[in-house]
């Protein structure tokens, strides 16, 4: 197997075009590919500089686990240090852990900061929603959102396996109407839903508990209540 290590974003294109399979940190990719056989060629986007971006607003496909640090908001950061292990977060990927994993434990924090994606196929770079990009699977370069006013995570290990993970955030609107969102990933599935962020916590849940995350379990609507109401009193909107 031949490994492309593309240096732009023009490289990364013309690996796809040829066939090149992309890989992050191979964390599950190898066990796979000793099942199934390697391909003729893989690729990693660890040279290419849109796809390392980490900041404020930004995050790219290649940045390992263990690199995201205080420079995103609290929820993407508690979310990817959350992962695994030590072993697994210095070694697997944003893009591996969004695109490619089936825990996904970033994607309920990208979901919450209404983050976009932008992608790469044969064709050039596109914009893309997170909705579009689990199902397609086109390859990631980076996520980008709008800074949240708070924002929180949690990951319940005592509720069996996977466990149940929550994240929460209030986010600023174009119109200046904050939005509180949550995402939670009960089993393998994650739920997502927004209601109007107000400066009455009691308002707001009670928004809340009339979407679809109040179905939920009693235990896993106490543990969304709590980290909500965490979350809304860290908010000065
Ligand atoms: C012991 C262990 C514990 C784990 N615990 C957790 C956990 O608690 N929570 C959790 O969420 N995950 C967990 N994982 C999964 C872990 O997060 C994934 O292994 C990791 O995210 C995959 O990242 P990677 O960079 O190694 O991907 P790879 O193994 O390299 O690739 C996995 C898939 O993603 C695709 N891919 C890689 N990069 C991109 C990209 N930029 N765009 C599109 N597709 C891409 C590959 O083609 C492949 O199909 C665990 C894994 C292990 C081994």
């Amino acid at each position: 197997m031949l490994l492309r290590l593309p240096t732009s974003v023009s490289e990364a294109r013309q690996c796809l075009s040829e066939g090149a399979i992309p890989v992050g940190g191979a964390t599950l990719q190898w066990a796979v590919w000793q099942r199934d056989g390697f391909p003729r060629q893989a690729m990693s986007l660890r040279e290419v500089p849109e796809a390392n971006v980490l900041g404020a607003g930004e995050l790219g496909a290649a940045v390992l686990l263990h690199r995201v640090d205080e420079r995103v908001p609290e929820v993407l950061h508690q979310a990817a240090s959350r992962v695994g292990t030590g072993a697994v977060r210095r070694t697997a990927t944003v893009g591996g852990n969004i695109v490619g994993s089936t825990l996904r434990c970033l994607l309920p924090a990208a979901l919450v900061l209404d983050a976009r994606a932008t992608a790469l196929d044969p064709e050039g770079t596109f914009e893309t929603d997170l909705t579009e990009l689990t199902a397609k699977r086109p390859l990631l370069l980076s996520l980008r959102w709008r800074a949240p006013l708070a924002s929180g995570y949690r990951k319940l290990p005592e509720t069996g396996e996977p466990p149940l993970v929550i994240a929460a955030a209030v986010t600023p609107e174009a119109d200046d109407r904050p939005v509180l969102r949550v995402a939670v990933r009960d089993g393998y599935d994650v739920l997502s839903e927004s209601v109007p962020y107000g400066p009455e916590p009691g308002l707001v849940l009670d928004a809340l508990a009339a979407t679809p995350l109040g179905a939920l379990p009693m235990p896993a609507r106490e543990a969304v209540r709590d980290q909500v109401t965490d979350v809304l009193g860290r908010t000065s909107a």
